[in-house]
């Protein structure tokens, strides 16, 4: 079976929602999908934070005063709206952060350009040595400094970070990053930062994880040799599915009692108005 590449979106929407999974990468109907301003944001802030680094001068940051340094990091991204305004002061002073603990630790200007410097930013990967190819988009890559390794870190703007499944998601990168040739080391460790609440985390990939990420990834593999259909998982957040109509008000029976109010209203409400076929 000839399939196209699998995304590490498809890896995380399959474990949210198995059906939801199926319309997206095999079914494929013809739906509008729904985007929201928070991913417009998002968007906003990854792009300022790869500029922010194409334009950081090392030498001028480390003739600054520690204080100065969030200054000089924000004055390389552009004004904008209150909401990303914040979210760049709160990744200035991150990042002045990392600036001032390199200099503090003794760093000079090339360490601070080999380890305070990302390797990588927004990098497109894939793999092919699976039953079916991997891609993935890397936020950004940092060299350790010690431990002659790399660093694989996501930026979310969400207003919750939600480790566990943040792990899986950096996992399926450092699985493609680990059997293939674009670093020099292995990746080893995995961090997330998040602007909109100013929250990081950084931890050493276990065995544990890469091997649940492997293991995840061969069940998906099963079951799309095996057909559909995929199962349903009714949650809150079929609220913003971008399948709801397809999979929740076609022909097929489902339990109303299942579904959260608000669908049910929804799904009421097509019925009477005839909108769509009946259930
Ligand atoms: S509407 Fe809900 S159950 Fe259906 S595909 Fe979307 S998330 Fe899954």
């Amino acid at each position: 079976m000839n399939m196209h590449p699998l995304r590490k979106s498809h890896y995380m929407q399959y474990r949210r929602c198995p059906k939801a999974f199926e319309f997206s990468y095999i079914i494929k109907p013809d739906v509008a999908y729904r985007r929201s301003s928070a991913a417009d944001v998002g968007t906003e802030f990854h792009t300022r934070a790869q500029f922010m680094f194409d334009k950081f001068d090392v030498e001028v940051a480390m003739s600054l005063a520690n204080e100065n340094v969030p200054q000089y990091i924000r004055s390389l991204m552009p004004d904008s709206t209150d909401e990303l305004d914040k979210m760049f002061w709160n990744f200035a002073k991150h990042e002045a952060r990392r600036f001032t603990f390199g200099k503090q630790t003794g760093y000079t200007v090339d360490d601070m350009r080999k380890y305070f410097i990302p390797i990588a930013q927004e990098l497109e990967i894939d793999w092919e040595g699976m039953k079916i190819p991997l891609k993935g988009h890397v936020d950004r890559i940092d060299r350790m400094k010690r431990t002659n390794c790399y660093c694989v870190t996501e930026y979310k703007t969400s207003k919750q970070l939600k480790i566990p499944e943040l792990r899986q998601e950096v996992g399926f990168y450092a699985n493609i990053l680990n059997n293939t040739d674009y670093l020099d080391m292995p990746v080893n460790y995995w961090s997330v930062y998040d602007p909109r609440i100013d929250q990081y985390h950084l931890e050493r990939f276990s065995p544990m994880t890469l091997r649940a990420v492997d293991n995840g990834l061969n069940r998906l593999f099963n079951k799309i040799a095996d057909g559909g259909p995929f199962p349903r998982k009714v949650t809150p957040l079929c609220l913003w599915c971008s399948f709801d109509d397809e999979c929740l008000y076609g022909d097929d029976e489902i339990e109303m009692q299942r579904l959260p109010s608000e669908l049910i209203k929804k799904k009421e409400n097509k019925e009477f108005s005839g909108s769509k076929t009946k259930v």
